[in-house]
């Protein structure tokens, strides 16, 4: 029985490999950063890694390089696996490298043939690297809509097939019915990322072409803020959401869109706040407009990111989290055609305050 590494940052997936390589019969190390995969490796020497390539912290190269410059792990084979097509030279030293999403009898004959290899202590292999672009994040904010959508939506999408193929085998194996919906349940929850991400995609094309048409109607704010404020309550009971009290007034909103804001704020309060914290949420006007502010304890945001986050495709360096870059720069677009706008205070490593604030529905004399 070998002992095999698998780093994955995506939770489906790393569990979806693990599962591979516990039904080949070996022990499986999880890891699901590169720094974590690093430690295990020295403390447990795995016979062979399975790693992405882009995780956070330490990316699938950097645990490679570390890896081979340790004389007890140097040669132990990897198979990187990535969605992005790394350059040749980083290619080259993996044992194999294979695109996402993988093809799970590509994924065992790889683990057994690198273990083989491992086993006979033969030279490190390389892989004779395919021709193709190189895709690194910061040339994608360049790319065109199109192909950052088909960028984005390769991790989902191969944490889905490889879960549709598992259970495909798992109907051959006479798997039980609980284990098969519970496949299901995660492969639906890839599913609703991939829309999640088709959507703001859209959205964002759309404002960007100034195609995007709301309707402002007379609006309570509180009772919107409260909806969304309870819906987050419920999805996440984990966190506390604290609701001030505060005026009751009407703005001139549309509806749909200005909950679209909210459950952005909301939900990035959640994704980079503390861990299980509190998110407090509060109502202010004035004669001429209304703002509502949601506060959290996390990771904060340093000053000098803070004029860029409401960039299309902009991500805060090591934020970590299942972003695409996309959402304040929807939520500021969407404030804008209401009139309103989104301002941001932040204390790196004491949290964020975000507040929207939109103009109040002015009644006509009578
Ligand atoms: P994402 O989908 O990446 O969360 P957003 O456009 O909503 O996209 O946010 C852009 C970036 O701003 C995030 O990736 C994160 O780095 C930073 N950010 C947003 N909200 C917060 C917050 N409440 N605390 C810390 N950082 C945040």
């Amino acid at each position: 029985m070998a002992k095999i590494l698998v780093a994955e940052d995506e939770p489906a997936l790393l569990e979806s490999f693990c599962e591979l390589v516990s039904a080949l019969g070996h022990t499986v190390l999880a890891a699901s950063d590169g720094d974590d995969a690093l430690d295990l490796a020295r403390r447990e020497q795995p016979d062979l890694v399975v790693s992405d390539y882009m995780m956070p912290g330490r990316t699938g190269v950097e645990l490679m390089l570390a890896l081979q410059g340790d004389p007890v792990l140097a040669k132990v084979p990897v198979v990187l696996v990535s969605a992005a097509r790394p350059p040749r030279s980083e290619i080259a030293l993996a044992w194999r490298f294979l695109g996402k999403p993988v093809d799970l009898t590509i994924l065992e004959s790889s683990i057994l043939e690198g273990l083989a290899a491992s086993q006979a202590r033969g030279p490190h292999a390389g892989f004779a690297p395919q021709p193709g672009p190189h895709v690194s994040p910061d040339s994608l904010a360049r790319e065109d809509m199109l192909s950052w959508v088909a960028h984005e939506i390769k991790t989902p999408l191969s944490a889905a097939l490889t879960l549709a193929e598992l259970t495909m085998r798992g109907f051959e194996s006479g798997e039980t019915p609980d284990t098969t919906a519970k496949r299901l349940v995660k492969m639906r929850r890839q599913l609703l990322r991939m829309d999640e991400l088709v959507n703001a995609a859209l959205d964002a094309a759309q404002l960007q072409e100034g195609g995007m048409e709301v309707e402002l109607v007379p609006t309570d704010f509180r009772e919107l803020v409260e909806r969304a404020v309870h819906y987050f309550g419920d999805l996440y009971p984990e966190v506390a959401f604290e609701l001030a009290d505060g005026p009751s007034v009407e703005i001139e909103a549309d509806a749909q869109r200005l909950r679209q804001i909210l459950d952005n704020l909301l939900s990035n309060a959640v994704k980079y706040g503390a861990k299980n914290g509190n998110v407090e949420i509060w109502l202010a006007a004035t004669d001429r407009s209304a703002s509502v502010s949601v506060k959290d304890y996390g990771r904060g945001i340093p000053q000098s990111e803070l004029p860029h986050i409401f960039d299309r495709f902009h991500r805060v360096a090591g934020s970590g989290g299942r972003g695409h870059g996309l959402g304040l720069y929807i939520a500021a677009a969407l404030s804008r055609l209401h009139g309103g706008e989104i301002g941001v205070e932040s204390t790196p490593g004491g949290g964020s305050t975000f507040t929207l604030t939109v103009p109040l529905h002015r009644r006509e004399p009578v």
